[in-house]
């Protein structure tokens, strides 16, 4: 049985409507679900992490090539959905919270404890809820220690963002802070008619392999220059740096570094590339 027709069987037996509000859309597209898969290069040895499984649709063919599945969900009704769907598969875990509220390490831990096993390596495979990608993405980035690398379902305007080059209108803080923990690829532009309902934009999968490939003084500040100087793309940089009270320099100060960086004093934020961003943390004294 198709996964179109799976789909439709279980949203009648269980009388489910997509919620909006969670950004429900199912993937119904086995090609693509392939896909996903596919890319994601799961091992039997590797733990896989997925974010709001929904129906279950995605989980199914992550259930066949993992080890273990580690479910995180926030819709309760969709709890009860897969609990029955794989009544007979022992390879999961299946928890009912926001992932934004979760340590995704500790769990990762207690699962290791739990099954006395140690995997291989931690990927996140999914079709993320299109209404808090980035801070999903940041948080796996930034936080989670455990996870090797990230292949996900968001929005294509948004996986342009993540691997625009700079002058260009998408380059910004998602690109810089991608850049900055990642290597990452666009592996393929999924039609709106590839899920129930249809979302209102096309789609695309990423994949993030983790890799710090860059050296920086102090990541925190590093952090605050990329926020601020993308806080007024259109203003030039010293203005915008200035006005946000950039690590409590003054006009002058940072005046003084751009100087100390060659960099003209006219710059505007989607000029420089993350080199130079780096480079003006590195110069700070
Ligand atoms: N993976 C499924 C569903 C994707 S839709 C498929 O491809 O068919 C997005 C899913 O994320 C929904 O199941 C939604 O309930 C869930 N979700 C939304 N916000 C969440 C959150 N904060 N934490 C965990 N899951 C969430």
């Amino acid at each position: 049985m198709n996964t179109l027709i799976k789909t439709k069987k279980i949203m009648n037996k269980f009388n489910i409507i997509a919620n909006k509000r969670y950004g429900q859309n199912f993937l119904i597209d086995d090609n693509i679900l392939e896909n996903i898969v596919n890319a994601s290069d799961i091992t039997s040895d590797d733990l896989v992490i997925e974010i709001g499984p929904g129906l279950g649709n995605l989980t199914e063919y992550l259930l066949k090539a993992a080890k273990h599945v580690l479910l995180i969900e926030i819709d309760p009704k969709m709890i009860t959905v897969l609990e029955d769907r794989f009544e007979s598969v022992k390879n999961y875990t299946l928890l009912n919270e926001d992932i934004l509220k979760v340590n995704v390490d500790e769990l990762v831990k207690e699962i290791e404890e739990k099954n006395n096993i140690k995997f291989n390596k931690v990927k996140v495979v999914a079709n993320l809820p299109y209404y808090i990608t980035t801070p999903i993405l940041f948080k796996l980035l930034e936080d989670e220690n455990s996870i090797s690398d990230i292949t996900v379902m968001v929005q294509k305007e948004v996986a342009e963002r993540m691997v625009a080059k700079p002058k260009s209108k998408e380059f910004g803080i998602l690109t810089l802070m991608v850049d900055y923990f990642s290597n990452a690829n666009i592996e393929v532009i999924v039609p709106n008619s590839s899920f129930i309902p249809e979302p209102g934009v096309v789609s695309a999968v990423i994949r993030l392999e983790k890799n710090r490939k860059y050296k920086v003084k102090t990541e925190k500040i590093f952090f605050e220059l990329i926020h601020k100087a993308f806080a007024q793309r259109r203003k030039k940089m010293i203005n915008s740096l200035t006005s946000t009270n950039f690590n409590n320099m003054s006009k002058q100060g940072i005046e003084d570094l751009f100087s100390k960086c060659k960099l003209d004093f006219n710059t505007r934020a989607e000029e420089l590339n993350i080199e130079e961003f780096i480079n003006i943390v590195n110069n700070i004294d």
